[in-house]
């Protein structure tokens, strides 16, 4: 494949913009350098980059395209957003309709706000279980990604019980301070935590189901014993689902799971592809926000007519009957046909899904935590990941992410992905 204008953009992006992307995870750093494909357009499950390079998608901007790229009934929304108007600084019909219809899909939602990124509805959950519990710290699970805000930008100490440390330059210390990070799926080191700290700590942050260091499902009986101890010291659950909402089932994570938080985070999906984030959980909680309570929080954008349009529209096709089932199905097949290629060449894999997303790791071992992902081989990974970019697959140019499937592949797309996972295994 030939990647000249890709090449020649990134080294002009280079110039002007930092690093040559918008989000760090873009460059390829993590598989060892070198332009990242500059894309043009895309539609359905397909990307097409400025070479003229056609790649089935399994990145799915990192999520929330789950209905395929360009999807006739999203398209028509945004139309129409862009006809009557992208942005009035009023309430519009349109975000009480989403709020009803995301309500009636996650029924721990009593109250909901819209902002306009996964970081910025994580940040307020976290503002806001601080405002109701009137405690600073919070307690998170190594390996979840939770936005960029200060808190959460902030890495394990040296133990359980040790407070943290800044993971990025320009987080205070003061602010890791208030931040305990322990393993995920491993409930001794958790509990040790909340002995020390519990009566200081306003809530416990997770996503239910991992998405950031791979997919990983919680152990049987994992949440809801995260759930007792939390309540046992007074502090608030806080399920960031930015990733698993409606991307198992049209709800959250916490409804496949049986186990429901006091606030909830989400993004991606919800907007269709568009800038979004929301957050809501129980009215005494919500109502701690401003204008009702002291939590302040607001924005320009928030809830804008063409992110609320095209979430309705992403919702209503996730309405359709069969679309879990078939992202289900379809990511089934792509597990097998891998496997069965894996066991061909030897290729020393391990497959984590979860309905139309997966990831594989490089490792024997199972892998239900971060230290495990972080212990997979990164260099297979990146000679892989550009292996499979040549064959025309595109992947998420990091070991720790995963594969999603959209509505738009089909059985063909999956078969020739299966072919070009053979190849590269060979
Ligand atoms: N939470 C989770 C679980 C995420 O995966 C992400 C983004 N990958 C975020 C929060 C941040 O969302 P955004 O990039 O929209 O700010």
């Amino acid at each position: 494949m030939n990647f000249t204008h890709s090449e020649k953009i990134h080294k002009e992006a280079l110039e002007h913009i930092v690093g040559g992307v918008n989000s760090p995870s873009r460059s390829y750093k993590a598989v060892g350098g070198g332009s990242p494909v500059t894309m043009e357009r895309a539609k359905g499950a397909y990307l097409y980059d400025v070479d003229g390079n056609q790649y089935i998608d399994y990145l799915a901007a990192y999520g929330p395209i789950i209905t395929g790229h360009a999807h006739p009934h999203i398209t028509a929304a945004i139309k129409k957003a862009a006809e009557t108007g992208v942005l009035y600084g009023t309430p519009t019909p349109h975000e009480v309709k989403f709020a009803k219809m995301i309500k009636e899909a996650i029924p721990s939602l009593d109250k909901i706000r819209f902002v306009n990124s996964g970081t910025e509805a994580v940040m307020t959950t976290i503002r806001v279980a601080r405002a109701y519990t009137g405690r600073n710290k919070i307690l998170k699970f190594a390996g979840c990604y939770h936005g960029h805000s200060d808190l959460v930008l902030v890495a394990a100490g040296s133990g359980p019980s040790q407070l943290g440390m800044p993971d990025s330059a320009g987080v205070p210390e003061s602010i890791a301070k208030e931040v305990i990070t322990v393993p995920y799926n491993d409930i001794e080191p958790f509990k040790e935590a909340m002995d020390k700290w519990g009566n200081e700590i306003a809530a416990v942050l997770t996503e239910p189901i991992v998405g950031n260091f791979g997919i990983v499902e919680p152990l049987s009986g994992y949440l809801e014993k995260v759930k007792e101890i939390t309540h046992d010291k007074g502090a608030l659950l806080i399920f960031d689902e930015v990733i698993t909402a409606f991307r198992f089932m049209y709800g959250g994570a916490q409804n496949l799971l049986g186990v429901t938080p006091d606030l909830t985070a989400l993004g991606k999906i919800i907007g269709g592809g568009l800038p979004i984030g929301a957050y809501g959980g129980r009215s005494e909680i919500m109502e701690k926000v401003a204008p009702l309570g002291p939590a302040y929080q607001a924005g320009t954008m928030a809830g804008n007519p063409a992110s609320m349009l095209s979430g309705i529209a992403c919702l209503e096709v996730l309405q359709e009957p069969g679309v879990y089932e078939r992202l289900d199905k379809l990511g089934a097949m792509l597990e097998t046909g891998i496997l069965e290629a894996a066991k061909k060449y030897n290729a020393p894999i391990t497959i984590n899904r979860l309905k139309g997303a997966l990831t594989i790791y490089f490792t024997k071992e199972k892998v239900i935590n971060y230290e495990q992902a972080e212990a997979t081989d990164g260099e297979l990974f990146a000679t892989f990941f550009k292996k499979m970019l040549n064959q025309g697959i595109n992947l998420a140019p990091s070991k720790y992410e995963a594969w999603f499937i959209t509505t738009a592949h089909s059985e063909e797309d999956i078969v020739q992905t299966i072919q070009a996972v053979e190849n590269a295994f060979q």
